[in-house]
């Protein structure tokens, strides 16, 4: 049995679109609901404003928790180092 405790959370929301199959925009995905994306921590219970946008959501899934662990006041690495 593997016990897995959750310490954050990246919601993510792909939103509806379609690609461009034809034209100069061949390739390009139109979006009739943008995606979004919003990250929440749970030890320290930050919640990251919602980030909209397919640029901008890519970034901020490959990025947040990352991100937010550097200065999370809940992360072990925080506490270690004070212990250490
Ligand atoms: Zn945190």
């Amino acid at each position: 049995m593997i016990t897995t405790q959750v310490a954050d959370v990246l919601f993510v929301d792909c939103g509806d679109g379609y690609e461009i199959k034809h034209g100069d925009r061949a390739g390009q995905i139109t979006y009739t609901r943008q995606p979004r994306a919003r990250y929440e921590c749970l030890r320290c219970h930050h919640a990251s404003p919602v980030v909209t946008g397919p640029t901008a959501v890519a970034h901020f899934t490959a990025t947040a928790r990352t991100d937010h662990r550097a200065t999370c006041p809940g992360h072990p690495t925080q506490q270690g180092a004070q212990a250490a």
